[in-house]
């Protein structure tokens, strides 16, 4: 592929575990293979499952961005294919690592719109994943309360009784613990976790665009 006739792929499916990894994988080997220089870059920070096949690494993408490690360093080199690869390392990162003026002019629209979003509360960190300061048993990961706990104190609001929608049991979980009210959707992993409700009382959505309407419908 030169430089004129290049191509825009999407590799995607609406759920895990479908195989995109593997065959964003196969297809940059079998460019590599073909003559072309090739790096796949995985960016997909959570799930990291180009950077699982190929074993797992000190330095990736977070380090790269960050710029405590040159990219070169930190690019893995397949000789059977002579493919490159910039993994994603094993690191938590901070969320707004990519924060890109696409979110930007998201927020820009709705608020053009009339909406107002108060605030957005993230975890950044894992029990025993990543690197300090973000590897701690925080008190914020769901199923624990700690960003509901967080918004109440500084949005200066109860979170008793509000709609919480969310597609893990962690959310159900977290919801319950505190007394708002979970909702789950199909999309994400919803449809696993539907799956799992057992005899909860939690009402399902088939994606986040029902569920508010159902919100909307019920407090008009
Ligand atoms: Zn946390």
């Amino acid at each position: 592929m030169t430089p004129d006739d290049a191509r825009l792929i999407a590799i995607t499916s609406a759920v895990p575990r479908e195989g995109k990894s593997l065959t964003s994988l196969c297809l940059a080997r079998t460019l590599a293979l073909s003559g072309s220089r090739v790096v796949l870059v995985d960016c997909d920070l959570r799930q990291r499952g180009a950077s699982k096949l190929i074993g797992d690494r000190d330095v990736g993408i977070v380090e790269v961005v960050e710029q405590s490690v040159p990219v070169r360093e930190a690019l893995v080199h397949d000789p059977r294919s002579n493919l490159f690869i910039l993994p994603a390392s094993g690191k938590s990162v901070p969320y707004d690592l990519f924060s890109n003026p696409a979110t930007d002019e998201v927020l820009r629209q709705l608020k053009d719109e009339g909406a107002r979003l108060d605030g957005v509360y993230v975890c950044t960190h894992h029990p025993t994943e990543g690197a300090p300061p973000y590897r701690i048993a925080c008190e914020c990961r769901k199923p624990k309360p700690g960003m509901f706990r967080a918004l109440e104190r500084e949005l200066g609001v109860s979170v008793v009784g509000a709609p919480y929608i969310g597609d893990r049991m962690s959310d159900v979980e977290a919801a319950e613990a505190v007394g708002a009210r979970p909702m789950l959707v199909r999309t994400g992993t919803g449809a696993a976790t539907v799956a799992l409700l057992g005899t909860r009382r939690v009402p399902v959505f088939d994606d986040l665009a029902a569920a508010a309407r159902s919100l909307l419908t019920v407090s008009r």
